[in-house]
């Protein structure tokens, strides 16, 4: 009860949650308290409640990615992720804003409102899981989960001051989440320390045959490896994310983390990822691509929103489509289905495949020399609201330095590392190896 009148308290100014059903989680507590009062073994975390990015399935609960499309749709069925959380007793809190679909940097893209970041209004959180971010920042929420495709847990946990984990592709089920671009997409957590996200991650990762691109293995536990002993690694710092385009004040801020891990006896070593300079292009071909076949299924048919306007069945399709997706979702439908159409295929989509397995060869190659890689999470701490929301190109360029790691699939972590001069957070990310979340955590928590 506490934390819904906290959200009913602060949320008018910040804009995080697009509902909270009340009654719902109050049903929902209750539910663990008799658990508790039967005396059963429960997990330390039961009845803790998590925000949850309007973007995966639970049962009942509304699914509307932020969409005019979906403005009316409840799921009618639970996910993965969803009946993990389940049955580790979390409570499923509110559903959280986000740009339309998860395309966008800003929450900006929603169709429902604009999300604030609460150490400055007028600037945005982030995007695209900036309801996520700025419910954590403002504590309306423990912890919540978003999604990233390329970058939207992590930028807008630098630009709210909180930590962010993007789980190598595959840790977490996709099943039950709308699906963005499938070979990009991953849930994961984020939260105030190290050690809420790492206990999330667990809860929410593991095999499963519902997800084809799920890892088959049970892995380690990342909340029991980051209390195993630790050695200091070997940190990668790549000359490509230090360049133009960094606000001195993130850089100077970074600069100071790694000389962080040098007093605590990590080694620094400088390397390069020479194919950086292509990875915004390259994302942005393959996520407009698998965009434009993935929304394909909302066709005012089998979803909600049917215009009433349509006077025939591909009218229907053309009409419903028009008035339920927004501007930016339209923009990459008609980029992806470009990039695929049969005279441009090799163009772009062969192409921006090809690229893609050089970046992700630079990552590798960078493994051989360093356990994990650190660098800015963005390259200037939150922009205004409305400051490029007319501009997509820079608004794409916000994502520079979190998209490779989508492209590459590896795992990235945003932790905060100070304030600006205008008060607003900085972030660091630091990139693992695949499905090392452990060796990773335990790196962030070395700074931490
Ligand atoms: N900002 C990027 C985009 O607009 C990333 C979004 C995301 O990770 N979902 O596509």
């Amino acid at each position: 009860t506490a934390l819904a009148d906290q959200v009913e308290a602060i949320d008018p100014e910040v804009g995080a949650f697009l509902t909270l059903d009340r009654e719902k989680v109050l049903e929902a507590a209750a539910a663990s308290d008799a658990r508790r009062e039967k005396g059963k073994k429960l997990s330390p975390i039961d009845g803790i409640p998590v925000g949850i990015k309007d973007v995966m399935a639970i049962e009942g609960e509304p699914l509307t990615c932020a969409s005019r499309i979906l403005e009316k749709f409840n799921s009618p069925y639970t996910g993965t992720v969803g009946n993990k959380l389940l049955s580790a007793g979390l409570i499923p809190f509110g559903r959280l804003n986000m740009d339309e679909f998860a395309m966008g940097s800003s929450t900006e893209n929603s169709a429902v409102k604009k999300t604030r970041n609460p150490w400055n209004t007028e600037h945005a959180p982030g995007g695209s899981s900036g309801g996520s971010a700025a419910a954590v920042a403002a504590r309306e929420c423990p912890w919540s989960l978003g999604s990233d495709t390329g970058g939207s847990i992590r930028q807008p946990a630098a630009f709210c001051g909180v930590v962010g984990l993007k789980p190598t592709y595959g840790r977490v089920s996709r099943f039950g989440l709308a699906a963005f671009a499938s070979s990009l997409d991953q849930i994961g957590p984020m939260g105030r320390s190290i050690d809420d996200v790492a206990t999330l991650l667990d809860v929410i990762s593991g095999p499963d045959p519902l997800d084809s691109t799920s890892w088959p293995e049970k892995l380690e536990a990342a909340s029991v490896q980051l209390h195993m002993p630790d050695e200091p690694r070997k940190l990668g710092i790549p000359e490509e994310y230090f360049g133009e385009g960094i606000q001195p004040e993130v850089r100077s801020a970074v600069e100071e983390v790694i000389e962080v891990y040098r007093t605590v006896g990590y080694k620094i070593k400088k390397i390069s990822l020479p194919h950086t300079g292509l990875a915004v292009p390259t994302y942005y071909i393959i996520a407009t691509a698998e965009a434009s076949s993935n929304l394909a299924r909302y066709d005012g048919i089998r979803y909600t929103h049917r215009s009433p306007k349509a006077v025939d069945g591909i009218d229907l399709y053309y009409q419903s489509r028009g008035e339920g997706f927004g501007q930016e979702v339209k923009r990459r439908i008609i980029l992806g289905s470009y990039v695929l159409s049969s005279g441009y295929y090799d163009a772009y989509y062969k192409r921006a495949q090809q690229v893609r397995t050089l970046i992700r060869n630079d990552f590798l190659k960078a493994f051989g020399e360093v356990d994990a890689i650190l660098t800015p999470t963005t390259p200037s701490p939150a922009f205004q609201i409305g400051e490029k929301v007319d501009d997509p190109i820079s608004m794409y360029l916000a994502d520079i330095f979190t998209i490779s790691v989508n492209l590459a699939g590896l795992p990235g972590l945003s932790m905060p590392c100070g304030l600006s001069e205008s008060g607003l957070p900085i972030g660091f990310q630091l990139i693992g190896q695949p499905f090392a979340e452990g060796n990773l955590l335990q790196t962030g928590k070395a700074y931490e």
